[in-house]
Parts: C-alpha cells; structure tokens; sequence
C-alpha cells in the first residue's frame, strides 16, 4: 500500500517537476532572448548611424565615378570593422541595361546583370521594367559575388527597394542569408547578414564616362553575425524554432526562420518579444522550445527525478525530502542560469557603456561614474578633477578632409587621451562630437601636468591641418576643473567649471590648458 502511494506521488512529483522544469526553461529563454533583442537594438542603431553618416559623405558630391566610390568606401571599411561590404546600386531602364553591362564589362569581364536561380545559381537577369543591379562594390573577399546582382528581383529585398522608393532619406535594413549560404542550401545553420540600403540620388559614372542613372542606392552590408552566435552559442539553440516576422494581420510577412534540428514543438511554451530595428519597422522575434530543447536542458534534473522516483517508491518518509530537494534543484537551476545570464549581461552592459566611434567610454556611462566618484568625493572629503577636452577647428577639419577623415582623427585622438592617462580609476570619454572629458578620481596635484600629457599627446600625433590658425597639425583645447565637493553640492558644478576654463582656453588661442 504504501509502495502504491509512494509511487502515485512519484508520479504527480514527478509532473509537477516537470511542469515547473519547462516554465522556469522557457522563462529563461525569453530573459535571454531580451538580453539578446538588447544587444541588437544597440548594435543596429550603430549601424543605422554610421549608414546615415556614410550617406552625407556620398551625398556632398555631385556624382559619383568609380574611383571615388573606391576612395571613400575603403576607408569607410578600414575605420568602421563591423562594415562587410559597400554597394553601389542604380537603378537601370531596360534601353540602358546593354551600355551599362559593356561599360561594367570594361573593368570586370565577367559582368553581366544576374540573379539567383535557386540551385541552378545565378543566371542574366530576365527583362524587368527596372533593374538593381551592384555595379560598383568594395568589401570582404565573399561579397565580391554580390557584383552584378540585381537586387530588385531578390524577394524581400524587391520589396526594401520598393519601399526605399517612396521615402526620401529613409534607411531601410532586411536580414538576409550570407551568400554562402545560399550558394549552398545544405549549410546546416544558415547564417544572416544585415542589409542596409538608402536612396541616393545621384548620377553614377561608368567606366566609359557615361552618366547613367540618376537615381540608385547605396548598400551597406553588415557583418551582423550576432543572432547567430547567440543561439548557437545557448546550450540547446538548435532545438528551437526561430522565426522573425515584420508587420501583423494580413501584412506580416517573414523575415527570417530557422527550423529545429530535431524534435516536436511545443507550442504551449512559446515565447515572443518586439525587436525594433531603428530604421523602418517593429519586427517580432519568436521561438518555440521542441521536446528536445527541455529534455537536454533538463536532463540533469531528470536523473536526479529518476533516482528520487527509486527512493519514494521505498518510503513515504522520503516524500519529505523529496519536497525539500525539490525546491533546491529549482534553485539550482536558477543559480547555474544566473551564471550564464550574468556573462550575457556583461557583454551588454559593456556595449552601452561605449562610444562606438572611439571605444572611450560613451556620455551615459562618464554621468555614471561622475555621480558615483562625486559622492565618494563629498564622502572621503577629497578632490576630483575634470578635464573637458575639444579639438580646435575640427568643422575646418571636416570640411577639408571630409566626414571620414574626421572620424578617423577622432579615434586617434581617443587613443592619445587613453594613453595619457596613468591611474585605473582615470576615464576616458566622449563627451559629445569632438569633445572629450578625461575625470580624474581623487586627484588635485598633478592634473595640469596630466592636462598638458593630453595636449602634447595630441599635438604629437601630427595630424596634418592645414586649416588650423593655431598649429599645422590637429590640436586641443583643454579646460581642468578641481573641486571638493561641499555640502549639496551638484557635480554638475565641477562640469560647468571644467568648461568654464575650457571656454578660457579657447578665448586665449586654443591648443592650451587653462585652469578654472
Ligand atoms: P573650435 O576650435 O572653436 O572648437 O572650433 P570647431 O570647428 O572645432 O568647433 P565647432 O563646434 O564649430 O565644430 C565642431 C565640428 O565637429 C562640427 C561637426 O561637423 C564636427 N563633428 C561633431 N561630431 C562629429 C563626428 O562624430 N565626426 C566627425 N567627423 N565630425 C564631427
Ligand atoms: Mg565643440
Ligand atoms: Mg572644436
């Protein structure tokens, strides 16, 4: 008798674990998918800036021939690692596709208007009333193959184009599959790549000299292999369900899906989030768990159940034990995922907490910090310095050598700033624009000395200017600020006086450091 009930309880136990072991997985899942919809939205609003950014280079020239188009996206890609690749899309009338293909022909042999023809690979373009095809391209070794591709007739992408048509100064973006994998559909996880594309009307120069079209786009492609490595990265991530659709009702339309490996869905325990991609739309992100995703996740706890089942089937006294262990194998779980989560978190935190230009520390996180050193000034009674940093006649500077040269001398400035600084406590940061702060932890002696470290650090990376009135080479301005915070004191203060001096700084000449 008492082995029946012992084993009717094991039973219920054991479903009740179960149940419980499937809600806490799938509740982690979907921590973990926001963490991971965090890090994406961060990521992409990167990208989206830097896409808008690159647009006002291409947009400062009247019309754009090969040769530019080969000076300014290499540099865009040397500076901006995450970028794979930059396209030239115009778009092409049927009467002018002959000329633009002999004229493409004459610096690539191979060109011609293709598309993709599912296994049969790429084959010419059919007739279209409009045609989208890269002509001009700079990037990574694998996107070469993207070279004569028309765009417009690849699905999803028809559609961005179509969409791109109507809105002025939009950026539009869609996940695509790498071009690898779909040359080669047997690739057992299919990788993504972000597509950024935007209106740019301007005339395009083919190598005949010929102006052809006056209207296309400029593609951005994003080496963007984040939603990849997270769920593969996660134990179990191929026994999801992974689906992103754009638009609801009637117009949702996929994005991107990925089956299972193996196993039977599990519908109850689906979860979903919002995924707002910074450029035209909200998508939806879900996954469903299969049977296999919960059993290798649970399978420790399983052998564990199993061998409990044994021991109440034994005695009922066990049962007692059994409810005590319960509750510590769901902590168990729950400490082990706090692990992974943390490792997660860490990875985001440390991605807000950056500039992503310079890798300085971005204006968020020096307020962080400022209000926290600030207290544990007010608190230890002692001094805390500010230096508040801008580059003298960075707009000449952006007006002669252009947007990216003024990113570029923007990294190396950070870099010099970086390098000047001794103590682990000092930070770097971006401020804003061209300017930096550099905050100075319990310190008061020796900040103009580390003020003046900056200046000449600056100076000494000779970056030509020719359009400086102070200097031949690229120099700052900085203003030093040291306060002891008093009574309610605001740290605000020590920031308005670090600016004070600069403003003094810069009234007395530029390249100079000024106490406030
Ligand atoms: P001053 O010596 O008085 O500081 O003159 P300035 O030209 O440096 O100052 P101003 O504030 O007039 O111009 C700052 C310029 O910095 C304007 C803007 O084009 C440029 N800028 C701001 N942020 C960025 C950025 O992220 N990248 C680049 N390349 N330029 C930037
Ligand atoms: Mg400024
Ligand atoms: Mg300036």
């Amino acid at each position: 008798m008492v082995a029946l009930i012992g084993f009717g309880v094991t039973l219920f136990i054991g479903m009740e674990i179960e149940k419980t072991q499937k809600r806490l997985l799938a509740s982690e899942l979907k921590a973990n998918m926001e963490r991971w919809i965090s890090v994406m939205e961060f990521s992409t609003e990167k990208e989206v800036t830097l896409a808008r950014t690159l647009v006002s280079v291409f947009e400062d020239s009247p019309s754009i021939d090969l040769q530019q188009f080969d000076q300014l996206s290499i540099n865009a890609i040397k500076l901006y690692p995450d970028l794979d690749a930059l396209f030239w899309i115009p778009m092409v009338a049927p009467e002018q596709r002959p000329a633009v293909e002999k004229a493409m022909r004459g610096v690539n042999p191979g060109f011609f208007f293709k598309m993709y023809a599912g296994p049969a690979g790429f084959i010419p373009s059919v007739p279209k009333p409009l045609y989208h095809p890269v002509v001009y391209l700079n990037g990574s070794e694998s996107s070469q193959q993207y070279l004569g591709w028309d765009m417009g007739g690849f699905g999803e992408l028809g559609s961005m184009f179509a969409d791109l048509g109507k809105v002025e100064d939009q950026v539009s973006m869609r996940f695509l599959p790498s071009i690898d994998d779909l040359l080669n559909p047997g690739n057992a996880r299919p990788r993504l790549q972000m597509l950024l594309a935007t209106p740019l009307n301007k005339a395009v120069v083919l190598p005949d000299g010929k102006t052809q079209a006056e209207q296309g786009y400029l593609v951005f492609l994003v080496n963007f292999s984040l939603i990849f490595t997270y769920f593969s990265d996660i134990a179990g991530g191929d026994l999801l369900d992974i689906a992103v659709t754009m638009g609801s009702g009637a117009g949702k339309k996929d994005v991107f899906a990925v089956a299972p490996k193996s196993g039977n869905l599990q519908a109850d325990y689906t979860v979903k989030s919002a995924f707002s991609n910074r450029a035209t739309s909200t998508w939806e992100v879900t996954l469903i768990p299969t049977d296999e995703y919960f059993a290798t996740q649970a399978k420790s706890v399983k052998i564990w159940a199993f061998a409990t089942g044994v021991a109440i089937t034994l005695s009922l006294a066990i049962y007692l034990f059994a409810i005590q262990r319960r509750t510590a194998i769901v902590q168990e779980l729950v400490e082990q995922r706090t692990d992974e989560l943390q490792k997660a978190n860490h990875e985001l935190d440390r991605l807000s907490r950056t500039d992503y230009l310079t890798g300085v520390a971005n204006r968020r996180y020096f307020e962080e910090k400022l209000e926290s050193e600030w207290s544990r000034a007010a608190r230890g009674k002692h001094a805390i310095t500010l230096l508040m940093i801008d580059v003298d006649y960075f707009k000449t500077y952006n007006d002669r050598y252009g947007h990216i040269e003024g990113d570029y001398c923007l990294q190396q400035v950070s870099r010099a700033l970086t390098v000047s600084t001794k103590r682990p406590a000092d930070m770097v940061a971006r401020f804003g624009g061209e300017e930096f702060i550099v905050l100075l932890p319990e310190t008061d002696e020796g900040s103009m000395a580390l003020a003046e470290r900056c200046r000449k650090k600056v100076e000494e990376l000779e970056i030509v200017h020719e359009d400086s009135d102070v200097s031949d080479f690229v120099t700052i301005s900085v203003g030093v600020a040291t306060l002891t915070p008093a009574g309610k004191q605001p740290s605000r203060a020590l920031v308005k006086a670090a600016d004070d001096a600069l403003y003094q700084a810069k009234e007395q000449g530029r390249n100079r450091v000024r106490a406030g």
